[in-house]
């Protein structure tokens, strides 16, 4: 007989946190992250927010959450690396990720969060700013309690295996591709 209760839905366990991922090319990864922490504020959760890659521009979000008390969010990037309007060197990138991750790191050891968002660290591991290893690591350290949720695209095979949830943002289409440049309240 096949085991059947292996399919079976089971009520969520409470105590049990979750890793996320939210990948692909299309648009909507760190937006649904943030929708995410949205919904756990109103549970009167804590989330903290870790922006790799990011540092230089700014975006809709970081000021909102500046108004949301139970959401922090950090920056640790330099902006877009190696292309646009990249300024700085590859040293000073992989500082900026080393940084991030040494928070990350002791941020998910303190406990003090529901959720943790780690935002384009996929990212940062396929442009070789940070290792894969030190990434799973990360995921090794999570409390029991606690839930994460990896964006960026080109998430690793080794990422993905380790998480529950895994969703594919697929672009059909983008308006960039039509020539309409980042808008303001939609893409930053
Ligand atoms: P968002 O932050 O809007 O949820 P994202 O996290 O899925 O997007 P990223 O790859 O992190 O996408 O892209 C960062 C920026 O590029 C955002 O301003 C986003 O709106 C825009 N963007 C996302 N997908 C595309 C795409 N397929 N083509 C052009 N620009 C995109
Ligand atoms: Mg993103």
């Amino acid at each position: 007989m096949p085991d059947e209760s292996a399919n079976k839905p089971r009520p969520a366990d409470e105590r049990r946190g979750l890793i996320l991922v939210n990948t692909g090319d299309g648009k909507g990864k760190t937006t649904a992250a943030l929708g995410t922490a949205l919904r756990a504020v109103g549970y009167g959760q804590k989330v903290l927010v870790i922006q790799f890659i990011k540092g230089t521009w700014h975006y809709g979000e970081l000021d909102a959450v500046a108004r949301i008390p139970e959401i922090t969010l950090v920056r640790a990037g330099k902006g877009f690396y190696k292309i646009i309007d990249d300024k700085f060197t590859e040293a000073e990138h992989r500082e900026a990720a080393a940084a991030g991750l040494a928070f990350a790191r002791e941020s998910i050891a303190k406990n003090e969060h529901s959720l943790v968002i780690l935002d384009e660290i996929n990212v940062a591991v396929s442009l070789g700013l940070l290792d894969l290893a030190d990434v799973i690591g990360l995921l090794d350290l999570k409390p029991p309690h606690m839930s994460l949720i990896l964006t960026g695209r080109n998430a690793h095979p080794d990422v993905i295996a380790r998480a529950d949830t895994v969703t594919e943002m697929r672009e059909i289409k983008h308006a960039f591709k039509q020539g309409i440049l980042a808008k303001r309240g939609i893409d930053f």
